[in-house]
């Protein structure tokens, strides 16, 4: 069997009964057993997903075709799973198990997808490496070629569904993004990976992390893929407020359409201070929208160095009332010892958060407290609304889509990962909050490798539910990279 299966590949295989799902699942388990390592799964159920496997052949058997029926996917541990565990990757909810399911999922297993198990990630999607995973590190699949025996980090939050799609442990996978979760994963491990706009997806069975700013999203091996993906898992849910009614079109038709003629932004803002490798990369990228007949609109988006840290205000603050249920008494899991009330709260809050959350509680609390509220929470919605307007004025009044870099770095070590400063590491996010800021959909798309032999990721920024605008344009950028080629030549372990 052919590790590295895409989407249509897999279904072209179960209708022309090339192999069958329950095939597919066989193989998929026995790599992840063999590839246990990586630790990309944090929950698998082989019993159930064989069994899932074996309903779907029987659907295909009787003349069924869903758009993912029988493709074996991957599942981020933040969205619900009707009777199958879900942690977050948190020690708070590591007794977790949901008498529901997430819309998102729901909407994947209504199109017929099997799932395969649950993947690891950061602590309630917080961290840009997965080392703040109650379950531990994930790795990269890759290595420097400089260092190739140094493990790296997948990136995060979405780490585990990363490795698992880069290492072949399943078709596809969920992820969430809240700052870049989904597309700063994607660009270290050479994948494809789209934010949609805040309200496509429905949030509802979602661990919620900064509820205004999360958004579900696919990560891929390919452009068709999260096209595919995307089209599954959006979706009007009345379960959710800030879910936006709007007609879901097929993303998929709009790949191999012209793109002649399109307007794309190139903000000073995102190129000022990138280094040379990141400046070739994004070079080449420019010249392959030119070649297309793309014509190149020169922008100034002067709010962008104000994202960052309005991010981490309005992150956290949400995060620091979200997270107020967890108090083993309504939600989670309750400490052993305590010999009062307030014991009690307090040992479950303490035993079950791990460091980088208690960090954003604490960091919320304060700019949420009086006194501090309109000097830093006020303030930073004030900074929002100035980055969306910034965005509607200076570049899609002018412009399709922005092209930038995803990420200031390729993916760095798992050792000096945990050496870095909080700070440091949120500077990860740099060319990727912005979006979740405005609420704007954006895509990482493999562009290419480093010197080092590492995965870099090109980012297209949309206007709000202009995702076919995204698609068409990334499957141009996805044909002249050819990453799949390059893919061969990354440094395996
Ligand atoms: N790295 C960012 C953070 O730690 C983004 C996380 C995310 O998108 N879930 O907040």
């Amino acid at each position: 069997m052919k590790a590295d299966l895409t989407i249509s590949e897999v279904r072209k295989g179960l209708k022309t009964r090339e192999f069958s799902a329950v095939e597919l699942m066989q193989y998929f388990l026995s790599r992840i057993e063999q590839y246990s390592a990586l630790n990309a799964y944090v929950t698998l159920d082989t019993e159930k997903a064989l069994a899932a496997a074996k309903e779907a052949d029987e659907r295909i058997a009787a003349g069924e075709d869903l758009p993912l029926l029988g493709v074996p996917l991957a599942i981020k541990d933040l969205f619900c799973t009707k009777g199958m565990k879900t942690t977050a990757c948190s020690k708070i909810l590591s007794e977790f198990v949901p008498e529901y399911e997430s819309t998102v999922t729901q909407n994947l297993l209504d199109d017929g997808a099997v799932f395969i198990g649950k993947t690891n990630m950061d602590e309630f999607a917080m961290g840009s490496s997965n080392i703040t995973s109650c379950f531990g590190a994930c790795f990269l699949p890759y290595r420097k070629k400089s260092a190739p025996d140094v493990p790296l980090v997948p990136g995060g939050s979405s780490g585990g569904s990363a490795t698992a799609v880069a290492s072949d442990l399943c078709i596809a996978a969920t992820g969430s993004d809240t700052g870049g979760s989904v597309r700063q994963p994607a660009a270290f491990s050479g994948l494809v990976g789209i934010k949609p706009t805040y309200g496509l997806c429905s949030r509802w069975g979602m661990v919620a992390f900064a509820s205004s700013l999360d958004q579900a999203g696919p990560l891929t091996k390919c452009v068709e893929d999260a096209a595919i993906m995307l089209r599954s898992m959006a979706g009007y849910d009345p379960k959710d407020s800030t879910s936006a009614n709007v007609e879901i079109p097929d993303y998929a038709s709009f790949l191999g359409q012209s793109i002649k003629g399109m307007k794309i932004g190139i903000a000073k803002e995102y190129t000022d201070g990138l280094n040379n490798e990141n400046m070739a990369m994004f070079e080449r990228a420019k010249s392959w929208l030119v070649d297309a007949g793309c014509e190149l609109v020169d922008i100034s988006l002067k709010t962008t160095p104000y994202a960052l840290p309005a991010y981490y205000i309005i992150a956290p603050a949400e995060a620091s009332s979200n997270l107020a249920r967890y108090d083993g008494v309504r939600y989670s899991k309750r400490a052993e010892h305590y010999d009062n009330i307030d014991e009690l709260y307090t040992n479950s809050r303490s035993e079950g958060f791990g460091e980088e959350v208690k960090r954003r509680i604490l960091t919320g609390t304060y700019v949420l407290s009086a006194g501090y509220y309109d000097a830093y929470y006020t303030k930073a919605l004030k900074i929002q609304k100035m980055i969306k307007d910034d965005f509607r004025d200076n570049a899609f009044s002018k412009v399709d889509l922005i092209l930038t870099m995803t990420s200031p770095n390729t993916a760095f070590g798992v050792e000096e990962s945990t050496q870095m400063s909080p700070t440091d590491m949120y500077l990860n996010d740099i060319f990727t909050v912005n979006s979740n800021i405005a609420g704007l959909p954006a895509i990482s798309v493999p562009a290419g490798l480093s010197n080092d032999g590492l995965p870099m990721g090109v980012q297209l920024i949309g206007n709000h539910f202009r995702e076919c605008d995204i698609f068409k344009v990334a499957h141009v950028l996805e044909v002249a990279a050819n990453f799949f080629d390059k893919r061969q030549k990354i440094i395996k372990i």
